[in-house]
């Protein structure tokens, strides 16, 4: 297929495939082309400015032009753009990455592995519980469990973990071994007069019937993602991991907590581990690790998971898994100095101190007729949209409701997703008190407008 002509709307027609779009839809309405950043703002064609109400994918936790960022890429290309760590040799930069990375981490973490993407993380984090029980002597202990609505990425092995239709369906998976339990979504399945807690010991005793049924020497790891992110923004209720992990105990299943959207501060901690008293044995993180500016994702674990991977290397002749970049020198070089940034600007302490501002204002979007529920937790947040609030009766999916918001927002100068019918919001942490008024101003304007249409 020829462009029909030199706009960039005909090329992009004619010569991309576009991940996770409507590919007929795009062939009509053609492609919302974007062209620069800057701070929380990125420009179209024709130079308006838009708030990136989601941080592009979650991701540019520092905003669209941090210079140190674009120094750090530069210095770095200059000076060694690629090396790589296969058979024992390793350059400066991702050391320090990695050093850096074990003591930001808090929790109890001995090494890390470099990879692309969240995907490759979660691919890496499922091969490496695989391997650990075979060098722990378990063979059968295989099956891993994730959630109904989690997000962990779209490769085979990732795929088959996220647990939302159109990811899989036609793609010939989940491969085997792949089970699913209960989302944790309190407002849409927590049945008339269940407590949050009671709605979590119910999901936990669900859990634990799955392993059961499944036999416990057969369950190897739960994945789970503190907030889930792509599912819809979903807050786990009251107690909810507390129960989940007494029973992962139980039958000695590990946790792999996937911190691919909550982690680097988007939940007001470091890590979204801590806001919700998760003890992840193995962490995947990506995103916010290079505020996005290069990719490059990274799978930390503890020691005695290591030492096993040690011992079944010591025994095959090596550890056989690892990308031509992982530990590329570019996106390390970037990650390190983001890191350096997180601690010199203190980003946490400005994630927490706008948080209210943001949860108040995202809050108060109830008093439209719409909204049905707002949920969140520091910089991350949701609105689902409703036909009837009393009832919780959701729109008919042919009325659009949530794609005619994030219409009429784009409309308005702001980005914002919608999932369905929910709304969700994930701003640069760099956002200011007064651009969260005028992210929720025109948020607000846009859910009226769809409204009245
Ligand atoms: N895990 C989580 C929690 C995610 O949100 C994502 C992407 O949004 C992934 C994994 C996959 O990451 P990637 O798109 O970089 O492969």
């Amino acid at each position: 297929m020829k462009a029909a002509g030199n706009s960039l709307s005909s090329r992009d027609r004619a010569y991309l495939l576009h991940p996770q779009t409507n590919l007929r839809a795009h062939q009509q309405q053609g492609p919302f082309v974007i062209v620069r950043g800057d701070g929380i703002h990125v420009f179209d064609e024709e130079g308006k400015a838009y708030i990136e109400g989601m941080a592009g994918l979650w991701c540019t936790s520092l905003g669209f032009s941090e210079p140190r960022l674009v120094e750090a890429g530069r210095r770095q290309l200059a000076t060694l753009p690629y090396y790589h760590s296969f058979a024992h040799k390793a350059h400066d930069v991702e050391i320090e990455l990695a050093e850096k990375l074990v003591e930001y981490i808090p929790a109890d973490i001995s090494k890390v592995f470099f990879a692309n993407s969240g995907s490759e993380a979660v691919d890496t984090a499922m091969k490496l519980v695989w391997y650990y029980n075979n060098g722990r002597g378990r063979p059968e202990k295989k099956k891993l469990i994730a959630r109904t609505k989690g997000y962990h990425g779209v490769t085979i092995a990732s795929s088959s973990l996220t647990g939302l239709p159109p990811i899989q369906r036609d793609f010939d998976v989940p491969i085997a071994r792949v089970l699913h339990t209960d989302c944790p979504h309190y407002y849409r399945f927590g049945k008339p007069g269940e407590s949050e807690e009671a709605f979590a010991a119910r999901l936990a005793g669900n859990l634990e019937s799955l392993i059961l049924a499944e036999g416990p020497d057969t369950v190897a790891a739960f994945f789970a993602e503190p907030i889930m992110g792509a599912g819809g923004v979903i807050v786990p209720p009251e107690t909810y991991f507390e129960k989940i992990q007494n029973i992962l105990k139980k039958y000695d299943v590990l946790f792999v907590c996937d911190e691919v959207i909550c982690g680097f501060n988007r939940t007001g901690n470091k890590f979204g581990f801590e806001t919700y008293g998760i003890r992840p044995d193995i962490i995947t993180m990506a995103k916010a690790l290079s505020s996005g500016y290069a990719p490059i994702s990274a799978v930390a674990i503890t020691d005695e998971i290591y030492k096993i991977l040690e011992e079944q290397s010591a025994k095959i002749g090596t550890f056989g898994h690892g990308f031509t970049y992982s530990g590329h020198p570019l996106p390390c070089a970037i990650a390190v100095e983001t890191l350096k940034i997180y601690e010199e600007r203190d980003t946490l302490g400005h994630v927490r101190s706008v948080s209210s501002r943001f949860q108040d204002r995202l809050r108060a979007l109830l008093d439209d007729p719409l909204v049905g529920e707002a949920r969140g937790t520091a910089l991350i947040g949701a609105i689902e949209l409703v036909a009837d609030k009393d009832t919780r009766v959701p729109f008919d999916p042919k009325a659009a409701m949530g794609a005619k918001v994030a219409a009429a927002a784009q409309a308005n100068g702001l980005i914002v997703r919608a999932i369905g019918d929910t709304i969700a919001v994930c701003p640069p942490l760099v956002i200011e008190a007064g651009q969260i008024d005028a992210l929720f101003d025109r948020l607000a304007d846009a859910v009226k407008m769809a409204g009245k249409s």
